[in-house]
């Protein structure tokens, strides 16, 4: 695992539609029991290097009942995006989508390094449609969360949108919520 992670760290397969450069952000370690499949990172994570360090995370965390401290723990928690470098914006407005290049040239290449992979978390439209198939809307998707386990869980993205979205459908947070933590202990119990 070390050697894809630091082959990745060198990669700049994208790098002329990269406006902020190759900068790949991921958390990698073949013991991992839980890997978050998510979407790509935005400015902060591409300065500061550290995925999820902001409200989207703090929201993932919550809905994992994890602190930082495991969230953190590349042993615990993997992090692989779709697109490991920061992908720019729209022309109007929003971050663009992950690099197409990424997934396909990486996953391949690391997925098989795990040893104890136990649950795979996929973060946003992006993830659900690589994994699962493009056939289902989002929110069908994770209404119907329990087709796709034991190995995968399909999850909105923890963005600011996602607490307007998760009003208008409660059983997210009655129902998903309380599932999705119950993996998660699964994941991490001995
Ligand atoms: S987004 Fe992925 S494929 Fe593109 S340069 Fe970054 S690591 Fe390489």
């Amino acid at each position: 695992m070390a050697e894809a992670a630091a082959a990745a760290r060198a990669c700049t397969v994208c790098a002329p539609h990269l406006p902020l450069g190759p900068r790949p952000i991921y958390q990698l370690h073949a013991r991992a029991r839980i890997l978050v499949t998510s979407q790509a990172p935005g400015t902060k994570a591409h300065l500061s290097g550290i995925p999820f360090e902001d409200a989207s995370g703090e929201r993932l965390r919550d809905w994992l009942g994890l602190g930082r401290d495991l969230f953190y723990d590349p042993e615990v928690l993997a992090i692989l995006p779709m697109g490991m470098c920061y992908p720019g914006r729209l022309p109007r407005g929003g971050d663009a989508p992950p690099r197409p290049e990424c997934a396909p040239l990486w996953h391949p290449r690391v997925l098989p390094r795990f040893e104890n992979l136990r649950l795979r978390l996929l973060v946003g439209a992006h993830a659900i449609r690589h994994v699962l198939g493009p056939r289902m809307p989002l929110a069908e998707r994770v209404a119907r969360y329990a087709e796709a386990l034991p190995a995968n869980f399909p999850l909105p993205h923890p963005s600011w949108r996602t607490l307007v979205w998760a009003k208008r459908n409660a059983w997210f947070d009655t129902q998903v919520i309380p599932a999705l933590r119950r993996e998660v202990a699964r994941a991490l119990s001995d």
